[in-house]
């Protein structure tokens, strides 16, 4: 019924696919504990003062949130060498993606995006009418910035990027990004997704932010969601030049971020520095430590500078994923990405990490 009258570019749309939640899991399997390493989260969060900030905020809701967002923006921007005006706030970094498909693409405008990443680049394209142009990962499970310099051309709008890339964990090459840079047709604009780049090691980055610094076509995204431990607080912001940043917020729906998440972040960024350290590097030791142990189980772990490890079973993922849903862990079986074999699993406390491995150990063995 509805099909006679919505736009028609939504019928090439597909529904985002959330990981499995807990309760959903529970119920499913008559579990009383539940282990979620399927999304990417960070199990320390809210740190103690976000906590806190956020309980204080709640008898503030009746008003609507300030349309400036100027105090979270400028402690953004500090942290970053930059102006409070060369920064932009949405609904998580989700929702920033979402703002910019609508900034950018007119129908019939190409883009350029890595088929394995994240699915949202293609479905929010799609939804705009782009033509959705694909570049599948290199051998070594990385974007293959040649092989979208070969697709390049003066249709081209966007070119969605992500670094580290989900779901694999590998990072771009800075001198071929520069490169990129250099090709870059004249219309076309970069977005640079960093979801998870603090997970990162800050030698191996690009220089994203110098690069908005020298007016290079390029928007760099990143979130509260991942490191800083509030995925549920939605808040997510781009990194842009002056004259874009105004553009995206005339875009963006008025009030695109929640007045409890604005006081999530800023509390984060400004009174759980030392708790957000300590726990950034506590997940890459149990990540380091988790590579190990899957190695040893026979598993391929490509190199991660992320949250998460993907590795390769040789063995059917669906399968294990299902089995170990059985046993009240929640992993991401890669299929989605036509990875037939291969597994992402978050890094979670030591705790679930542990109980993650034991029954994988298990897993493993029943299927082989
Ligand atoms: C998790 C994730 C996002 C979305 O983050 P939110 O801020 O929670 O919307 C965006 N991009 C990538 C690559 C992600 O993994």
């Amino acid at each position: 019924m509805p099909k006679k009258s919505i736009r028609k570019a939504v019928e090439f749309v597909n529904p985002y696919v959330p990981g499995k939640t807990i309760d959903e899991v529970q119920e499913a399997y008559g579990l009383d504990e539940v282990i979620k390493l399927g999304s990417n989260e960070n199990p320390y969060g809210p740190f103690d003062n976000a906590k806190e900030a956020m309980i204080q905020e709640i008898d503030q809701l009746f008003m609507y949130p300030d349309r400036e967002y100027e105090d979270l923006k400028v402690i953004l921007a500090e942290m970053n060498g930059l102006q409070h005006e060369n920064v932009a706030l949405a609904h998580g970094a989700g929702g920033m993606l979402e703002t910019l498909a609508r900034t950018f693409i007119e129908e019939g405008d190409e883009v350029i995006l890595p088929t394995q990443s994240y699915g949202l680049y293609r479905e929010i394209s799609n939804l705009m009418g782009a033509k959705v142009i694909e570049s599948s990962l290199n051998a070594e499970y990385k974007i293959d910035m040649k092989d979208m310099m070969s697709k390049f051309s003066d249709k081209t709008k966007l070119i969605w990027m992500c670094n580290p890339n989900n779901p694999t964990g590998t990072m771009l090459d800075q001198a071929m990004f520069d490169v990129f840079l250099e090709k870059l047709p004249e219309k076309a604009w970069i977005i640079m997704d960093e979801a998870y780049i603090e997970f990162s090691d800050p030698a191996k980055r690009i220089e994203s932010i110098d690069y908005i610094k020298k007016n290079k076509r390029i928007i760099v995204i990143r979130t509260m969601s991942k490191a800083f431990g509030l995925a549920g607080a939605r808040i997510g912001y781009a990194f842009a030049n002056k004259e874009m940043i105004h553009i995206i917020d005339t875009v963006a729906e008025p009030f695109n971020a929640n007045r409890i998440g604005l006081a999530g972040a800023i509390a984060t960024l400004t009174k759980d520095q030392k708790t957000y350290e300590k726990r950034l590097q506590d997940i890459i030791s149990e990540r380091e430590n988790l590579v190990q142990q899957l190695t040893k189980m026979g598993m391929n772990c490509i190199p991660t500078q992320t949250n998460f490890v993907f590795f390769e079973t040789g063995r059917n993922a669906s399968a294990i994923g299902e089995e170990m849903l059985k046993r009240g862990v929640i992993v991401r079986p890669c299929t989605g990405w036509g990875y037939e074999e291969a597994i992402r699993v978050t890094i979670g406390t030591e705790y679930e990490n542990q109980r993650f491995l034991e029954e994988f150990g298990k897993v493993i063995k029943e299927i082989q």
